[in-house]
């Protein structure tokens, strides 16, 4: 096992652990409990982290990791319901239309 990163709240860990699954590296949220006696202990080590299994997964874990972290910032309107997107992402979340102009 090899910590990869701190992540702000287990939301956005789960969302990552999720992902690098995806991507075929097994990993794990450690301290998922840890953020109900924050306040108790020093804020980074209330954090829940992400680890990978594989220490041999680590370096190509933390460049989709940054990937992620570094997603474009959009907001469009969706051509399809005239929904607001507003977020990385370039469908839309309401009827599944892609987002217009080059992706
Ligand atoms: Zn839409």
């Amino acid at each position: 096992m090899k910590r990869l990163a701190h992540a702000p709240n287990l939301a956005l860990a789960t969302l990552w652990a999720d992902m690098l699954t995806a991507a075929g590296i097994s990993c794990r949220v450690l301290r998922e409990h840890a953020c109900a006696i924050a306040g108790q202990i020093p804020p980074d080590q209330s954090q829940p982290e992400i680890w990978v299994l594989d220490a041999a997964d680590h370096a190509r874990a933390l460049a989709l990791l940054d990937e992620l972290r570094h997603a474009p910032h959009r907001h469009w309107a969706c051509p399809g319901c005239r929904e607001i997107i507003d977020g990385p992402f370039e469908q839309c979340w309401n009827c599944g239309t892609a987002m217009p102009g080059p992706a």
